[in-house]
């Protein structure tokens, strides 16, 4: 039996390609518990493992694609029976395990959560990696303290896969939202998704001169790291949190230590893919009841497998708008 799958492999020189080639099943890895896959996406770790991986994939050929919601086919795992629908976001999978680019994949049981009330797979795939973790985001500022009424929330990256996504909760929740973007076409889009307002890139991208500035957010989801990041720190209210998720703008963080000591701001660390299954379950269900389903259906750009090379590169230039959804079939 073979099935189909986005290929990536390396030559002699060390440079990559990716294609849609068909796999024979007993080329897959070794899990226990086998997925039809019918859904992936497309986060910015999938461009870097389509494209020249990065650092992230080890072994070629190698099928990308680190995260993906189906159908279990075969299941020597208690928890799973053939049947059940299945969702699996991190633990490695797509960088050094075969991934969600194919129609089949077979992986640890221990990895899946089930497939949430009231969401399809697609849904769940609209949702992805990216949105997932946006809700941890939202999971942990609440829990430092986050309500609508302390004031103003700060989403930067908002066009993006995880900007989108917490931008949408937050504004469900009852949040008023300012959304920064690089991208004047973005504007619309992110007041139709419930932004309140929005800052342009260049008004939080600069170096911070002050090491505090005046006194604006209750809390922030960054996605971007470097320059922004230190400059959001200065500009947090007393006591208030920011969800660091990402790096879309530079892993480092010139920043001082004055906020955290003088305004007690916390920088809040946020992990999508070692995060143990009970977290994984509460935040899959909080994502079923506070992403509304109108709004996530307006982010979704649907997509092949053969489409997958060229996006890798967009999304690596920050050009993808909301969330990519691959229909492997
Ligand atoms: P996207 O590419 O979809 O979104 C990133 C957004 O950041 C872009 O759309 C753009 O938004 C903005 N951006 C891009 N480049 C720059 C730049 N140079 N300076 C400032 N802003 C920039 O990626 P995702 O949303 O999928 O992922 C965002 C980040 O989060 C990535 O770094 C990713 O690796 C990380 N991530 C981390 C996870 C975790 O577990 N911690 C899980 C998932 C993602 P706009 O045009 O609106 O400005």
């Amino acid at each position: 039996m073979t099935f189909k799958a986005l290929v990536v492999d390396k030559n002699e020189e060390g440079k990559t390609s990716a294609a849609v080639k068909e796999i024979d099943e007993n080329q897959l890895p070794d899990g226990n518990v086998t997925v039809a896959v019918e859904y992936s996406t497309l986060n910015y770790k999938d461009g870097l493992c389509v494209g020249p991986g990065g650092g992230l994939v080890k072994d070629y050929p190698h099928v990308p694609g680190i995260d993906f919601a189906g159908t279990v086919d075969e299941s020597s795992d208690e928890w799973y029976k053939p049947g059940d629908k299945v969702v699996l976001t991190g633990w490695r999978v797509g960088e050094v395990w075969w991934g969600g680019y194919a129609q089949k994949a077979s992986v640890k049981g221990e990895w899946l959560v089930p497939l949430p009330d009231g969401l399809t797979t697609r849904d769940a795939m609209a949702v992805g990696t990216a949105g997932f973790t946006a809700m941890l985001a939202v999971m942990a500022l609440e829990d430092h303290g986050l309500k609508p009424e302390n004031g103003p929330v700060l989403v930067t990256g908002a066009a993006g896969g995880v900007g989108s996504v917490a931008v949408a909760i937050l504004a469900n929740l009852g949040y008023e939202v300012h959304a920064v973007t690089g991208r004047e076409s973005t504007w619309d889009y992110l007041k139709s998704l419930g932004a309140r307002a929005i800052v342009p890139r260049d008004d939080v991208a600069e170096t911070i001169k002050r090491p505090l500035e005046k006194e604006v957010w209750a809390g922030a989801i960054d996605a971007v790291g470097g320059d922004m990041l230190a400059r959001i720190l200065g500009q947090m209210k007393y006591g208030c949190s920011v969800a660091t998720i990402g790096l879309a703008g530079g892993a480092n963080l010139p920043a001082s230590v004055i906020p955290f000591i003088l305004r007690g701001v916390n920088l809040l660390g946020i992990d999508s893919v070692m995060r143990p299954y009970d977290d994984r379950v509460r935040a899959w269900q909080r994502i079923a009841k506070d992403l509304p389903l109108d709004k996530l259906h307006g982010m979704i750009h649907p997509a092949t497998l053969e489409d997958l090379p060229g996006l890798g590169k967009d999304i690596l230039k920050g050009q993808v708008k909301g969330r990519v959804v691959v229909d492997v079939n």
